[in-house]
């Protein structure tokens, strides 16, 4: 059964909609630009849009009931099958949420700080909303705890400018993180 956890997300901090062919000149202006640039990395990364392009993405969400702690970001999404049933077909995908928690990524800053395991985990979220289930192939994207920075995308390195382009530099501290776990 693959680990994913509905939430009810009570309010949306940051909607994207990203159209067939999305650029990150779609996203809206609202949106923390980390969070932007690690989306577009992680649609270049699948070559493919989920949820036919309407997906919501939150930020700073509490963990609520249920959920292991230490969990970074989980989805929700509706399916023929049921609340985040990766056995349905990714295209009937409905209400599609990518969360974000507030334990690890506290504020827009840190989204910056700790951009490479912010985009590796954009990039694995993504990819349950376009039905792949956790995988514990070595390096594998789909790995459900990130253990190791060798198995960053390199698309995730190169998107590091984007995600930095007001200035700010990540701390070390953010570096020497090394693991993060979602659903
Ligand atoms: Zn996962």
């Amino acid at each position: 059964m693959p680990r994913v956890r509905h939430l009810a997300v009570a309010a949306v901090l940051a909607a994207l909609v990203l159209p067939a062919a999305a650029t990150a000149a779609a996203t809206p202006a609202t949106l923390p630009a980390p969070i932007a640039a690690a989306a577009s990395v992680a649609q270049r990364y699948w070559g493919a849009v989920p949820c036919g392009g309407h997906l919501a993405i939150v930020a700073f969400r509490p963990l609520v009931g249920g959920a292991e702690p230490g969990t970074d970001a989980w989805v929700t999404f509706g399916s023929p099958l049921g609340a985040d049933d990766l056995a349905a077909a990714p295209d009937t995908y409905t209400n599609c949420t990518i969360a974000l928690g507030r334990a690890r990524w506290p504020t827009t800053a840190s989204l910056r700080d700790d951009w490479d395991m912010l985009c590796m985990t954009m990039v694995h979220e993504m990819g349950h909303l376009l039905g792949h289930a956790h995988d514990s192939t070595p390096g594998s994207v789909m790995a459900p705890i990130f253990i190791d920075y060798s198995d960053e995308p390199a698309l995730c390195r190169a998107g590091l400018r984007a995600a930095t382009a007001n200035g700010a530099s990540r701390s070390q501290a953010a570096r020497k993180r090394t693991s993060s776990t979602e659903r």
